[in-house]
């Protein structure tokens, strides 16, 4: 595993889709750490500036607000392209049905067009919910998955699966040396707290002691993998030599009731737990095996969800004044 660019002399340059969002922004501060000259491309649907503050916002970093559905335009050389745009709770992705069909399909289109013209890696963030609501436990990456291709979900897991397609044909055909990086739940500081998601919404109810909502009984399960773990776990798959799909998670499986617990009691919160109807599609059931990323990439996480969660529980806190709670 070498940075490719290390050989050329120049700093490697780095183009991020959805650098705005709470992934692509970890990825963006570690490239910018690495050395790398990071250019961020975003369209500030569901991502934020206010996830760069921590950056000084000039050279070797330039945001560009821009829809990677449209053409893209780069000045220069560039040595990794990820493709990381994308609404990506269910919330926001079932409020943006279309965009996120267009992000997954076009975008990717249009973004593995530009790594095929500067000869870069490409890197596309790919999901666990190509497997839909699995009949394999746990899922290993030669399982084909149970999408509902017409239900509330099926806008993203679809265009995800699209998104593997073409970027796989991109390697087939034309010879990009593309990365497929299925990301399984992950959480950490900068999720927004009204994004939907479990994590941040247990937190922000557990904060302002307001009921939790469980949805259904809550026995589904989750893995949950916290952010500084995953953003190592693409670092090591984008300078791998490896092109197939890789599972990215944390193995670490418990259900939401439990996380519910989890949070309410890590936070000192009095909130009750109330449950809601089990949303249209939601998956039984999911974990990660990941041992092609312990084998390939040497990769495992290290934090667990009880660290994980005082870490993002206390971020939250900080956000929004809460340290005497
Ligand atoms: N969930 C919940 N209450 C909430 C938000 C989510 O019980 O307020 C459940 C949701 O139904 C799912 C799990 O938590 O079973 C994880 O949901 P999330 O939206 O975090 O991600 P998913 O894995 O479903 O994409």
């Amino acid at each position: 595993m070498v940075d490719r660019s290390t050989s050329k002399n120049r700093h490697p340059r780095s183009l991020i889709t959805g650098g705005a969002g709470f992934i692509g922004s970890h990825l963006v501060s570690f490239l910018l750490e690495k050395g790398h000259e990071v250019i961020c491309l975003d369209n500030l649907l569901t991502g934020s500036l206010s996830n760069f503050k921590p950056l000084d916002p000039k050279p070797p970093f330039q945001f560009i607000e821009h829809d990677v559905t449209n053409y893209i335009d780069v000045d220069g050389p560039l040595d990794y392209v990820l493709h990381f745009a994308s609404p990506a709770s269910p919330l926001d992705y079932q409020r943006f049905p279309i965009q996120t069909l267009k992000v997954g399909a076009l975008g990717t289109h249009r973004v593995l067009g530009v790594a095929k013209a500067k000869g870069a890696v490409f890197l596309l963030a790919s999901t666990s919910e190509v497997y839909g609501d699995p009949l394999v436990h746990p899922q290993h990456e030669d399982y084909w998955g149970n999408v509902n291709p017409i239900g509330p979900r099926g806008v993203y897991d679809e265009a995800k699966r699209f998104a593997e397609a073409i970027t796989t044909a991109y390697h087939r055909v034309h010879g990009v040396d593309t990365k497929i990086a299925r990301i399984f739940n992950t959480y950490g500081p900068r999720m927004r707290l009204d994004d939907g998601r479990a994590v941040p919404t247990f937190i922000g109810q557990a904060l302002r002691d307001e009921s939790i909502t469980v949805f259904g009984d809550g026995t589904q399960t989750r893995s949950f993998c916290y952010i500084d773990d995953l953003v190592e776990g693409i670092w090591r798959l984008l300078v791998s030599d490896y092109n197939e799909p890789v599972n990215l998670g944390n193995p670490q499986e418990l259900s939401i009731l439990e996380l519910a617990t989890m949070v309410k009691r890590q936070s000192g919160s009095s909130s009750s737990v109330v449950h809601k109807p089990l949303p249209v599609d939601d998956p039984k059931i999911r974990r990660p095996n990941i041992m092609r990323a312990t084998t390939i990439l040497g990769w495992k996480p290290n934090v667990d969800i009880e660290e994980g969660l005082k870490r993002t529980i206390s971020y939250y806190q900080d956000q929004l004044g809460r340290h005497d709670t």
